[in-house]
């Protein structure tokens, strides 16, 4: 059966995958209202939303409408799930919920945020969704969105991950995520709660903030800096195009099955070392801008998802080749210098730029 929301409640919006998605929807879905409430961390920028604000906005045709807050708010989700928040938007019938903390590196170096962020943020999200359902009983759907790294670690000649692979994660990141996830599971077997859980490998593209391998290597080599690679560069990752990401989110939130977890990927698993010289060769750098640091700790060495199912029951396919999506990533940074330029000055130096320590 499909869904059809009305009225989309996304957190974490201003974020890269949240602001990507937004568009998405807003560009291919004319008559749905999006919500989009965040935090605005230090990976949370408006500004990547300015075009569609000023499409979608009060000045355009009204229909997205943000909210400056905080997925650990009880009382302000309450009031936003109930429809009370935005006078003028329908009360939200489907959240997808993005907002986290999702920095691995980050996580290294101080877990609790994530703990917090990640566990008891979506708990209270739950939380007030349940409450609402309770006295208003409706069309409803709660899209979670995680991650690959909830799985754990494969060998080279593993088998992918399906939805069926046990959680084994290995960061405080990854594990606060299956943290989160099993709190939906678990809403959805004892409260009936109409949840959803998406699983989605390494996005990459537009607006993605420059902590990231793909952005992060592209605004360094254009300032000639070294790249920094961890370990040997070996570890293995699945990389999908953000655009493909959203479209693969609306199929599950429209005809995905209360309970079901999906796996997203964009069927292009690359060491880390050959997409950074698919970077180097996108802008013309020489190869010896490239250093070895360090591995991370725990550092996982393969992801790969078997996405079998949301293919076949939801009719999704990603339409991004690898080196078509990376020569378009690596062309939005070229054009688009001011956005990450900004993000280097008042943000990422501000707050403590992870892989600058290696340089
Ligand atoms: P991001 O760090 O770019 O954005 C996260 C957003 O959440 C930011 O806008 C931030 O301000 C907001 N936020 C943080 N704490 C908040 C809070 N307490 N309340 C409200 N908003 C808050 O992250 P992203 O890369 O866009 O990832 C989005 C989601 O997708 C995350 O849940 C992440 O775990 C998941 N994911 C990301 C990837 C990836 O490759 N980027 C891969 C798998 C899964």
């Amino acid at each position: 059966m499909t869904f059809t929301p009305s009225c989309l409640l996304v957190t974490g919006g201003a974020g890269f995958i949240g602001s990507n998605f937004i568009r998405w929807v807003l560009g291919h879905e004319g008559g749905v209202h999006v919500i989009n409430l965040d935090a605005l961390t230090y990976a949370g920028n408006l500004e990547s939303l300015q075009d569609v604000d000023a499409e979608h906005g009060p000045s355009g045709d009204a229909r997205y409408s943000f909210i400056h807050g905080d997925v650990r708010d009880l009382d302000l989700m309450e009031r936003v799930l109930r429809g009370e928040a935005i006078p003028k938007a329908p009360a939200p019938d489907c959240v997808v919920h993005m907002a986290a903390e999702s920095h691995v590196d980050r996580s290294i170096m101080g877990p609790g945020v994530f703990v917090d962020t990640n566990i008891r943020g979506t708990m209270t999200l739950l939380e007030a969704a349940r409450a609402m359902l309770k006295t208003r009983a409706r069309p409803f759907r709660f899209v979670q969105i995680s991650t690959d790294e909830v799985y754990g670690s494969l060998a080279a000649d593993d088998p992918a991950f399906t939805e069926t692979t046990p959680l084994a994660p290995n960061s405080p990141y990854s594990a606060s995520k299956a943290s989160a996830d099993l709190l939906v599971r678990s809403y959805v077997e004892t409260f009936d709660f109409p949840a959803i859980i998406t699983r989605c490998s390494n996005n990459y593209g537009p607006y993605q903030f420059p902590e990231k391998l793909i952005p992060l290597m592209i605004t360094r080599a254009l300032a000639d800096q070294p790249l920094p690679v961890y370990g040997d560069g070996r570890n293995v990752r699945d990389w999908l195009h953000v655009e493909d990401h959203a479209s693969a989110i609306w199929s599950v939130v429209t005809g995905g099955e209360i309970g079901a977890v999906y796996n997203i990927g964009g069927s292009a698993e690359l060491p880390n070392i050959t997409v950074v010289r698919c970077v180097l060769q996108c802008l013309g750098k020489p190869e010896s801008l490239i250093k070895y640091v360090q591995d991370r700790a725990g550092h996982d060495r393969r992801y790969a998802m078997n996405t079998d199912r949301i293919c076949r029951e939801l009719g999704w396919q990603p339409g991004h080749r690898f080196d078509v999506g990376i020569a378009k990533t690596v062309q939005w940074y070229l054009d688009h210098r001011q956005w990450w330029e900004r993000v280097l000055n008042e943000a990422y130096r501000a707050t403590n730029a992870l892989y600058l320590k290696h340089s």
